[in-house]
């Protein structure tokens, strides 16, 4: 039984084998403070997709990592340097073309792995644009596409050991980035990075839950926020592996549920 990496399988293995789900990791490359390296939001998300696939597999799950995206929205990091960046529209027809395309080869299951803040919304867009274009059919062909964050599953007891929150190369992507890729992490430039907060009244109150897009050179302008010294190696261990273990089992359950036109809800009655 195959690993389920597509960039690691050969032709042969696809011989009596499909995946039921397929995961794609949508990461980002744009700089994360002196401490973290640009590529940190695609290591993480890529990293656990890859670690959640192969236990899926070994669960008796039949799920495929298909390769993770390196760039995706940066819109509002254009006054740093070299932050990869792609249009709003071309991320959606990106992901729209790569949800046909494994509709063509017969995969009706499909999560897009999120690791990046930006590419939140114009995910979410994406999944309504593919509902609207493709109109639910008697034979089930409309792929059932699904979204969230890498953290989704870490359990409570190991999300608490985080303390100092952080909209970006923070406590939390820190210690993943030590959990999954510690040579590429400078724990001497660890210190508390500042957030700024805005300054208009009407905004500067309702800050935390106001959707808006942020300039980020003047949010966080060292490209990274909060403290980062509280960091260790153990507590990113354990926040990747709690994340790719949640992750694992739900790519399991998803992989036995039975497919049929009303996924995921009951199935049409018989006739
Ligand atoms: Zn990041």
């Amino acid at each position: 039984m195959p690993g389920g990496i597509l960039q690691e399988m050969t032709i042969d293995m696809f011989d009596g084998w499909r995946p039921e789900v397929v995961v794609i990791g949508v990461g980002s490359t744009e700089p994360h403070g002196p401490h973290l390296p640009y590529g940190t939001d695609f290591m993480i998300v890529d990293g656990i997709a890859r670690r959640a696939t192969i236990q899926a597999n070994e669960q008796g799950g039949r799920v495929m990592q298909y390769p993770s995206l390196p760039v995706g929205c940066n819109v509002n990091f254009k006054p740093f340097p070299f932050a990869a960046r792609m249009k709003v529209r071309t991320l959606m027809s990106l992901l729209g073309d790569i949800i046909e395309a494994l509709e063509e080869d017969g995969v009706r299951k499909i999560l897009l792995l999120n690791g990046h803040g930006g590419n939140t919304s114009v995910v979410e867009a994406t999944l309504r644009e593919h509902f609207e274009r493709h109109p639910a059919d008697p034979q089930g062909r409309r792929a059932f596409v699904c979204t969230f964050g890498t953290n989704r599953f870490v359990e409570p007891e190991v999300k608490a050991m985080l303390k100092h929150p952080s909209p970006h190369g923070g406590e939390d992507e820190t210690a993943r980035m030590m959990g999954l890729r510690p040579d590429l992490v400078r724990p001497e430039y660890f210190r508390e990075f500042p957030i700024v907060p805005p300054s208009a009244s009407g905004v500067a109150e309702c800050h935390d839950n106001l959707m808006y897009v942020k300039p980020w050179h003047l949010f966080l302008p060292e490209a990274a926020g909060g403290e980062t010294r509280t960091v260790t190696r153990e507590m990113g261990e354990r926040l990747v592996e709690s994340a790719a273990k949640g992750l694992a089992e739900f790519m399991v359950r998803l992989s036995r549920a039975p497919w049929h036109a009303n996924f995921p809800f009951d199935p049409p009655a018989g006739p």
